[in-house]
């Protein structure tokens, strides 16, 4: 009995779980070695419609209602639950999507979703840059009008599906004296005359994950790629981050839940002291507690999303945060415990609880760091408090 999902999410679930299980296990541990990004992984996914999954049946996809947080939220844990590395190549579609699904025009919904709803072409988002991290608005990135197209000029950093990606949804100031309220949203097509890939990021992990630069020398971009109105690019990014943020924790949940699947699993089999260390009260306490805190996180992104889909999605920033920093900090506790459950093992290559130890630490980093989502909810308790003593 699964409380919080219908019969189309269940199926969505198990068909994500079986390529997860089936596909992405066999490969995770080369393709994490060797940095190999998963393309052959991408395809099983298109195969059998899964990219439909967040994409309005309007434009190919499959949701009829709402923005299918549930069901992309649903894909990504399972995916992480093999590897998080190669769920990126998914999650991060999504990630540069969802600009496109909240303020996308009629005409750009048709030509962009059914591309992506189809796995043809994945998407990306770029907001960092070198000097705009966790202060996004301190953007350098410059948009400038010339007729009936924008001249970008500038770089952006980190950037997931960097290079592998084919349509950007990108951050830059189309009027540099407002700052951040001069920042507007574009989309970017891989293949515009100066727009290039820069460095690729060597990492801690999500190795199968591909983090690159976006350089941007006079790159012209039709006018009518502007997402929204000139202007409310951080607006379009604050509200995108609302709705990826649960899939960041659904990541982070996968990876938890990867980790104690094989901490589990070890400890059954391991014996010390002429027993099954999974006897031990000290290691059935600490699985207690990565168990529990599993579930609790389990709770919060699956009740955020369905709210989401079903339209709320105004006052949300700060569920958006609890969510991201709750299950990120469950997966670095829980795969922490899953090495430490496998002793010297857990510490080698051999078993995947280390790598899954590096995947988990990202989830406190990207889409605002672990500190900026507790800024956000304490901003929200704030206002929560001047409200309370009126
Ligand atoms: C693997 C990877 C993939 C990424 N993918 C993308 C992507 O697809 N698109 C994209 O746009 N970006 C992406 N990013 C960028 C990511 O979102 C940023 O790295 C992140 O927001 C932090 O910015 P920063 O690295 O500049 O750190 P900084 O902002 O320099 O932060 C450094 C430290 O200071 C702390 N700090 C900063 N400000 C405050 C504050 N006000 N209060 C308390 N503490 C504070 C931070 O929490 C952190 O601990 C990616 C990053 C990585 C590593």
């Amino acid at each position: 009995m699964e409380p919080f999902l219908n019969e189309e999410q269940l199926a969505i679930r198990d068909l994500a779980r079986t390529i997860a299980q089936e596909k992405v296990k066999p490969v995770r541990a080369r393709y994490d070695e060797e940095s190999i990004f998963p393309w052959d992984i991408v395809e099983e996914l298109a195969k059998v419609d899964l990219f439909r999954v967040f994409i309005p049946s309007a434009y190919d996809g499959l949701v009829e209602s709402g923005l299918g947080v549930t069901n992309m939220c649903l894909a990504t844990e399972e995916l992480s639950k093999a590897c998080a590395g190669i769920a990126l190549a998914f999650a991060g579609t999504a990630l540069g999507t969802f600009p496109i699904l909240l303020y996308g025009t009629e005409e750009q919904k048709k030509k962009y979703l059914p591309q992506i709803a189809s796995g043809r072409r994945l998407a990306a988002f770029g907001l960092t840059e070198p000097m705009a991290g966790s202060d996004a608005s301190a953007q350098r990135t410059t948009a400038r009008r010339v007729g009936s197209e924008y001249v970008l000029n500038g770089t952006k950093v980190f950037i997931t599906n960097g290079g592998e990606a084919d349509i950007y949804t990108t951050v830059a100031l189309t009027n540099p004296e407002k700052g951040a309220r001069g920042a507007s949203c574009l989309i970017i097509e891989k293949g515009t005359p100066g727009f290039s890939f820069g460095k690729k990021e060597t990492k801690m992990g999500i190795h199968a994950s591909v983090t690159r630069e976006l350089i941007f020398e006079d790159a012209r971009v039709p006018r009518e790629n502007l997402l929204g109105r000139e202007g409310m690019g951080f607006i379009v990014a604050m509200k995108t981050f609302d709705v990826s943020r649960p899939g960041v924790a659904a990541q982070a949940l996968g990876i938890a839940e990867g980790a104690l699947e094989e901490a589990l699993r070890y400890a059954h089999q391991r014996h010390q002291f002429g027993q099954s260390i999974l006897n031990f009260q000290g290691l059935q306490w600490m699985l207690a507690d990565m168990a529990t805190q599993i579930e609790a996180a389990r709770a919060l992104i699956y009740t955020l999303a369905a709210r989401v889909d079903a339209g709320d999605t105004k006052d949300i920033g700060h569920l958006s945060a609890m969510a991201k920093l709750y299950a990120s900090d469950v997966a670095m506790k829980v795969t922490t415990d899953a090495v430490q459950i496998l002793g010297g093992y857990g510490y080698m290559t051999d078993y995947p609880v280390e790598k899954m130890m590096r995947d988990a630490k990202i989830t406190q980093i990207y889409e605002g760091t672990n500190q900026i989502q507790r800024n956000v909810i304490g901003s929200w308790l704030a206002k929560e408090g001047a409200r309370l003593a009126r």
